[in-house]
């Protein structure tokens, strides 16, 4: 069986648990440390037995949170190489030593940051305590316990979790969506994309879990709030997903196997849920059942209910 649990989603953060029996995993980390951790606890996720962040693209969205969660849980993340390089760019902006600090932080002997707590004393900090960074500001706040690369296109597994990155549109330095399969549960992930190409159709198909950015209604997006460069960016080929565009693909190209259908990344100032769900629907409409296509939708400001299959 496998269970998963979107703790956010949406331009403000977006964050998911993706877990067999024996793996967890997070997929992204778009919120503070402390919220994922209160959102986990809401969900019943005990954050302890993470095993792996997995990161898709280095927008603030997706990975405000990782640093600090990884440090303290003392776990891997998983990027490409071309993300991570661009992470580190993002947390260390323009920052130069000069030999003068380096010495001073040598002999502070801060250079290493401090080690990380024995598991024992860790499981002793309550949830709250975990997320307090009482180290020094000398600390390198890119630093991580560990980073491991994979690259789209390529299978790789996190335990008894397989993953199979794709390369998908969007205005990143190298962003991916994700199918995870593990207990012979497939779940797909395809948010943060300005359309849908032919390499994530196919790596979509089969899955019983399918989440899909539905990211604003055109007309809002037109007469909304944002500046008109803003406007250009999100509609454009390496934007967001329209919920036009969520439809026309679940319409003529998705294969309708899915369980669940869970609409994604949702504008808070573009869309409304309702048009989100307008636009899925008439896609699936003589598709919808008791057991096949349900329609859910991730949301900012909570977790939604965890599914499990
Ligand atoms: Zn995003
Ligand atoms: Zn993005």
């Amino acid at each position: 069986m496998m269970r998963m649990t979107v703790l956010a989603s949406g331009s403000k953060g977006n964050s998911t648990v993706v877990a067999t029996s024996r793996t967890r995993i997070l997929v992204d980390a778009g919120l503070s440390c402390r919220e994922i951790l209160k959102r986990m606890h809401i969900a019943g996720e005990d954050p302890r037995s993470l095993d792996a962040i997995l990161i898709t693209h280095e927008h603030q969205d997706h990975v405000q949170g990782v640093a600090l969660l990884a440090r303290k849980l003392g776990i891997p993340v998983y990027f490409t190489e071309m993300t991570h390089r661009a992470w580190l760019r993002w947390m260390r902006p323009r920052k130069r030593m000069t030999y003068a600090d380096w010495l001073r932080r040598r002999q502070q002997g801060a250079v290493e940051g401090k080690p990380n707590l024995p598991l024992a004393d860790r499981a002793a900090e309550s949830d709250a305590g975990l997320c307090e960074d009482p180290t020094d500001e000398e600390r390198d706040p890119a630093e991580l316990p560990s980073v491991a690369y994979f690259e789209a296109g390529k299978r790789f597994a996190v335990g008894d979790i397989d993953v199979e990155p794709f390369t998908i549109p969007h205005d990143a330095a190298d962003p991916v969506g994700f199918v995870f399969e593990g207990d012979g549960v497939r779940i797909g992930f395809a948010t943060d994309l300005g359309y849908m190409p032919a390499n994530a159709r196919q790596a979509l198909r089969r899955c019983d879990v399918l989440l899909l950015e539905s990211n604003h209604d055109t007309e809002m997006l037109r007469d909304g709030p944002y500046p008109w460069s803003v406007k250009q960016r999100v509609m454009s080929r390496v934007g967001h997903l329209s919920n036009e565009a969520a439809g026309e693909f679940l319409e003529r190209n998705y294969d309708g196997q899915a369980t669940y259908v869970i609409l994604a990344h949702l504008s808070e100032s573009n869309n409304l849920p309702a048009l989100a769900r307008v636009a899925a629907e008439r896609a699936l409409c003589d598709r919808m059942s008791l057991l096949a296509n349900k329609i859910l939708l991730a949301e900012q400001g909570q977790p939604l209910e965890t599914i499990a299959l």
